[in-house]
């Protein structure tokens, strides 16, 4: 089995939601792009996949109000639209990050590497 990589530190700041995983890797997300990637069943069709949200009734300046621990594998984020259903499990964040580097190595990975069903 895939080592876990946990959350040392998730801060809430101003202009992005910042997590240390235990790996040494920085994410920052910024607020508004982890609301739009919110996986609950409300938010995204658990048949389909298929985004039910949309976007134009997130408001611009959605931000995460607080946060909190799932288990051992997931957080929750509280959004300031009211929305406080999402809970975003490790995998999904990490292959979600924000940063410039993950950026360019998604850019760069033509090859996607599938996931095996759990
Ligand atoms: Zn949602
Ligand atoms: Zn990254």
């Amino acid at each position: 089995m895939e080592q876990a990589v946990l959350p040392k530190e998730v801060q809430v700041l101003d202009q992005a939601i910042m997590i240390l995983w235990d790996d040494g890797h920085r994410s920052t997300y910024p607020h508004r792009y982890l609301r739009l990637r919110c996986p609950c069943a409300s938010c995204v069709d658990e048949m389909t996949g298929r985004a039910r949200l949309d976007p134009d009734t997130v408001p611009q300046d959605v931000s995460a109000l607080d946060h909190m621990q799932v288990g051992n594998y997931a957080l929750q984020f509280l959004w300031s639209d009211a929305h406080y259903t999402g809970i975003y499990p490790y995998r999904y964040l990490i292959s979600h990050c924000a940063c410039i580097a993950c950026g360019e190595s998604r850019a760069g990975a033509n090859a996607q590497v599938s996931e095996p069903e759990e």
